[in-house]
């Protein structure tokens, strides 16, 4: 990478940029929560946007000299409001638990009922977790997964609605490998009279080309994060149509929670936002599905059990049950033949949460990469034979060199040298 100046002025910041490349060049990554941004998205992430205050919002600022990043935060927002048929958009949440909090403060007050995805059997940090502000701020119930088949039961969703009268009915979640049917909710919602929310920083990339039912139509709110399948940069935004509640949106952000907006970061989702209406863009997102599906079954063929039976989206959710190993054994197993994961509760879990019985991967990140469906397929029984002879360091060599060839079919960043 051309780290022309801090490698001059600071060697080791440098030297830890360097071996994070080298890190992120040498393994094949499925969290399902990462991507690799375009270069065209890092360099308006680190351009001069970064030093310019601009508290406030376009044409209502706080400071002078505002006038050009009104313009990125304009093309952001007009984008955002394009690429999921939006009325209104706020880009500035630093992150997607930021557009939460904003979404939670605009929607409900404190103390009210929240009624959200269980964390261990998918939901997120932000959806109720008690040592989040969700939690402590908020009264939170939750509902799960149907324990035969693994996926949302929606009428159980109503019945437990109905039992706890929530103000807001939250959707989303961090692993959940099915479609989620938002517009089922919504009418939830409006039966025992709550608001609606969906997150959906997950499926944002699937939800933007048709691949995932849009919430839009359907939520009052919509929040996301820029930077998992939407493969922008890091940070969050929130989608409304109603003018009312998309001004409480704006002033639940600034000057509820944040100062000033990070302007470069807002310059990065403005790129990734024009990036995402492109034709290649609805490719690679058919890519990504289609991976996914392939990499499950790879590893359903190597013996393991993908919760639910199957995916919908860009993830699976895997049980190792079958080859007796912990989640936390597998993450360590897997990283040492090169492939990133992360362990993660199945539902039902039997093992606390820093243990697991379960791992979470995902195609986002590796099909940008470039790998192909029969390539994502062989990293299906790879991980299944890597998990099911944890103990065999020559079976697992074998295995990280297979890894390694089909990474060096795929050079990343091959331009930063
Ligand atoms: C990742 C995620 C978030 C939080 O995003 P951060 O940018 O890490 O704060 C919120 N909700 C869901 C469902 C997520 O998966």
């Amino acid at each position: 990478m051309s780290l022309q100046f801090v490698s001059q002025t600071d060697p080791a910041v440098a030297g830890a940029i360097t071996a994070e490349l080298a890190r992120q060049r040498s393994s094949i990554e499925l969290i399902a929560s990462e991507n690799f941004t375009s270069r065209a998205v890092m360099e308006a992430v680190g351009s001069v946007l970064t030093n310019k205050y601009a508290e406030g919002y376009p044409g209502k600022r706080y400071y002078g000299g505002c006038e050009k990043v009104d313009a990125v935060e304009d093309l952001a927002r007009d984008r955002a409001c394009e690429l999921y048929g939006s009325a209104f958009a706020n880009v500035q949440p630093h992150s997607g638990a930021q557009a939460n909090f904003g979404a939670y403060t605009a929607l409900i007050e404190l103390g009210d009922t929240v009624l959200g995805m269980s964390l261990d059997q998918g939901g997120h940090l932000t959806h109720g977790s008690p040592v989040n502000f969700s939690g402590k701020y908020y009264r939170f119930a939750a509902y799960g997964v149907d324990s035969v088949t693994e996926t949302i039961n929606y009428d159980e969703v109503l019945r437990i609605a109905k039992e706890v009268r929530p103000r807001l009915l939250v959707a989303g979640a961090s692993a959940y490998p099915r479609a989620i049917d938002f517009e089922r909710l919504a009418n939830i919602a409006r039966e025992v009279d709550a608001s609606f929310m969906v997150d959906m920083a997950h499926i944002a990339g699937l939800v933007a080309t048709g691949a995932h039912q849009n919430p839009v139509p359907f939520a009052d709110v919509v929040t996301s994060t820029s930077h998992k399948t939407l493969r922008g940069p890091r940070g969050g935004f929130i989608l409304a149509n109603d003018e009312e509640l998309a001004k409480k949106i704006d002033k639940a952000v600034f000057p509820g929670a944040q100062g000033g907006p990070l302007m470069h970061a807002i310059a990065g989702k403005a790129v990734a936002f024009g990036e995402a209406l492109l034709p290649e863009y609805k490719t690679y997102i058919s890519h990504v599905v289609e991976n996914a599906a392939r990499l499950g079954q790879g590893m359903a063929d190597g013996g393991l059990r993908l919760i639910s039976g199957g995916t919908d989206n860009h993830l699976c959710l895997v049980d190792l049950t079958p080859a007796d190993v912990t989640g936390k054994d597998a993450e360590r197993v897997l990283e040492e033949v090169g492939l990133t994961v992360n362990k993660n509760t199945i539902p039902n879990e039997p093992r606390s949460p820093f243990v697991t019985s379960g791992i979470r991967v995902g195609s986002a990140a590796a099909t940008t990469r470039g790998l192909n469906a029969d390539e994502f397929y062989q990293v299906g029984e790879l991980i299944a034979a890597a998990v099911f002879n944890a103990e065999n360091e020559t079976v697992l060599k074998d295995i990280a060199r297979r890894v390694n060839a089909i990474i060096e079919r795929y050079p990343l960043y091959p331009e930063m040298g």
